[in-house]
Order: structure tokens, then sequence, then C-alpha cells
């Protein structure tokens, strides 16, 4: 069901808005690293902004567990923001309380107060009812604009609980997009559909790859996971990661999907878990008894790439080896090349994966690189994230 948006709101002179963003930036000894997450909010910023609406911004950063500590504080990300979106962004010293109160009442048109960290609370994470209606009280909002994707498969005060106390609930632009992109792969698939799958563990992706299997023309498999399924097929895997008691389900697994589901018929593998370990390319079923395998090989990678040359829809998650490590990378290249090169709409998903298609420079060239991380995967598994559900239907 298609969610109203930011666009749908006619009167934004003046209106008081609470917009949730996703401001959980990595930091670097109190500097921010990467900014992609503080870019990513603008169009929707810059939106109600030139509307003349009054923004209050709430983010979580990090894990506090025990209340406020100052190398968690949103202050570095006030400044970043500030620069980007060329207006003045206020710092709140909490978020809630009077401070609060009288910073939002200070705020004029098009103006933009970014609240403290909300996890500094415990009742955030808890989706205390009354802490909700607090943040709504103190910021004046009487809209509700949601564009934390990243954070809508949990239900907390600032990611569902404020859509309690506001008449209006709408989605930000960035929500807008991973609707729309993800909305497509889960409920109306163009066809051929290849989705990729890999990274660390099946256990991880149990819920995704069950929802996956009946909507996909073919399911490649690669990364750590694969070797849970090499398993089950009966291959020895060395010292390679399998998950013992995965084996079973993985056996069901194949059984059910057939041959729509791939796996590696090569690798590289490793004498150890080291950027200058020993390494070899061979047949999957070839493995030094306390080797390990750190990639797909480039039989797979031609084979991969043949799948997803036509697909009229890709999906990708999850690395194909290690690529961390240079030696190891070259499956997760040629993948995220394979990816930007197909004419059909290409989607990546997952932080790992994201963090790989971005370093290799090739994230402009995906149609919807998807900020989610877990969130994506939640929703192409079919569970209704209450971030989403508490929006109002278009
Ligand atoms: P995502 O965050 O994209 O969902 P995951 O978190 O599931 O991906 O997995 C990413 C991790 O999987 C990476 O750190 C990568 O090094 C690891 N990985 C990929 N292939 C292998 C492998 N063959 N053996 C061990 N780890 C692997
Ligand atoms: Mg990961």
């Amino acid at each position: 069901m298609p969610k109203r948006t930011i666009r749908d709101l006619h009167d934004l002179k003046g209106a008081r808005a609470f917009v949730r963003v996703d401001y959980n930036v990595p930091l670097d000894h109190g500097q921010i690293s990467d900014d992609t997450r503080i870019r990513a909010s603008l169009p929707t910023l810059d939106e109600l902004v030139k509307g003349g609406a009054r923004l209050a911004l709430a983010s979580h950063l990090g894990r506090p567990k025990k209340g406020p500590v100052p190398e968690l504080s949103l202050k570095p990300v006030a400044d970043r923001l500030q620069d980007l979106l060329g207006v003045t962004v206020a710092m709140a010293p909490d978020c809630v309380g009077p401070e609060v109160r009288k910073l939002a009442e200070t705020l004029r048109d098009g103006e933009v107060l970014l609240l403290e960290n909300v996890r500094f609370h415990k009742e955030e994470e808890a989706n205390d009812p009354a802490f909700a209606g607090r943040l709504v009280a103190d910021t004046g909002a009487t809209v509700f604009v949601s564009d934390a994707f990243g954070s809508a498969h949990r239900a907390h005060a600032s990611t569902e609980g404020v859509s309690h106390h506001v008449r209006t609930s709408v989605a930000g632009l960035l929500m807008e997009k991973e609707l729309r992109y993800l909305g497509m792969a889960r409920d109306n698939p163009a066809h051929p559909y290849v989705a990729v799958l890999g990274g660390a563990k099946v256990s991880d992706k149990i819920a995704v790859i069950e929802s996956l299997l009946p909507k996909v023309d073919a399911l490649l498999v690669g990364g750590g996971m694969a070797y849970t399924f090499l398993r089950a097929e009966g291959l020895l895997t060395g010292k390679s990661l399998v998950e013992e008691d995965k084996v079973e389900l993985a056996r069901r697994l194949l059984e059910k999907a057939g041959p729509k589901l791939r796996l590696p018929t090569d690798h590289v593998v490793a004498s150890a878990f080291r950027e200058d370990a020993e390494r070899r390319t061979l047949p999957v079923d070839q493995i030094p008894g306390d080797w390990m395998g750190l990639d797909i090989g480039p039989a797979t990678v031609a084979a991969y790439t043949e799948k997803v040359r036509p697909a009229k829809l890709v999906f990708w998650n999850g690395p194909m080896g290690v690529f961390e490590m240079k030696p190891f990378a070259e499956g997760t290249l040629a993948m995220a090349r394979a990816l930007a090169g197909s004419g059909g709409t290409s989607i990546v998903g997952g932080g790992d994966s994201v963090a790989a298609v971005t370093q290799m420079g090739l994230a402009d060239q995906i149609d919807h690189v998807s900020t989610g991380g877990g969130a994506s995967l939640e929703f192409l598994g079919g569970d209704e994230l209450p971030g989403v559900a508490c929006l109002q239907d278009a």
C-alpha cells in the first residue's frame, strides 16, 4: 500500500514537523567519517524548508546504554548538516524538556532544530507512550515525517510512538524511494528476477531466502553462506564457514528450490583467514582439509554474470567473499560490476554489500542502494515494518 508523503502536504508554511531521520553515522575520534546518511536526508529537508515548515529533527546515534554520553552527541551532525543544507541548524541539549520547548517555540518558518540523541533516554527503545507524547508536545509538532527507513523495523518512540500523538504521519522522500523500489521487488517484481545472496551466515537470511524463492527466477548464492549449502550437498568444506545446525535446513531449501538455487562451482581457498595467506582457485569439490573458502571463483563469476545480464530486476544482498581483504574481493567486485552494467533495475541492500558497492565507486550506477541494512531484508522477508505501518496510506 503506497504511503502519503510530504508531497501530499499542502500547508507547509509555519507547520511544525517532527522529522525522524537516520543520522546514525560512523564516527572516528569525534569526526564524521562518512556523511552519506546526512546527505540522504537533504531532499526531504530541502523540500520542507522551502515550503516554510519549522523542523525538529530526531535521530539515534550508536547504542548509549546508560543515559547521555558526550561521545554520542549529535552535535557534529548539526554542524555538518548546516554546511550541507545551507540553513542554520540549532542544536538542542536534549530531545525533550523545557529547553527543547523554548528552542522549538523560537523557530521561524524554514528553520531547523536538531534534537539530541533520542537513545539518551531508555524510554525511546521501550516505545514509552508518555515519552513519545513529550517528543511531540515539547517540539509542538502537528506532523510526523518519517525518513528513517533504516530504523523502521524497530517500534521505538521516535520511529512509531510519535505517530499516535499527531494527526498527520507521512513518509519523507528517502522513505518513499525505499518503499517504491523494495515494494516493487516484494510485491510486483519484473521478470526475469534474479536475486544474489551472500554474506556471512545463512541464519541471518533464512526469512529472505524463503520469501524470495517463490518470486525469483534464479537465486545465486555466494559468500560464506554458500558453504552450509555445499555441505548439505555432501561436499567437504575444510575450515570454511559452515553453520552445522543449519545444514539440514539448507538441504530442505535446496530441495524446495530445485534448479533455481545456484551454488558456486569454483572458489578461492586460503590456508588461513589472512590477507597474505597462501591461496588457490579450485573447483568447489576440492579444498585442502584445513583450508577455507574465502571468495567465489572465476567460473562462478562468469555463470552468475550471465544470469544477471538479461535480468529485468536484480536484488543483491551480501558480499560474495571476504571483500575487506583485497585478494578475496574479486567476486564481490565482479558482481557489483555486473549489477552496474545490467539493463534492468538493480537494487543493493544490506550494510556490508552497500559498503562494498560504495567503496568500489559503483553506487551511482545502481538504481537503488538501500540505506536500510537489516530493515531492507526484513521488508523483503515480508514483515510489516512498524515504522512504515504507522504512516498514513495514500
Ligand atoms: P550484509 O551486511 O550486506 O547483509 P553480511 O553481514 O551478511 O552482509 O555479511 C558480510 C560479511 O560476510 C563480510 O564481512 C564478509 O567478509 C563476510 N564473508 C563473505 N564471504 C565470506 C566467506 N567465504 N567466509 C567468511 N566470511 C565471508
Ligand atoms: Mg552485515
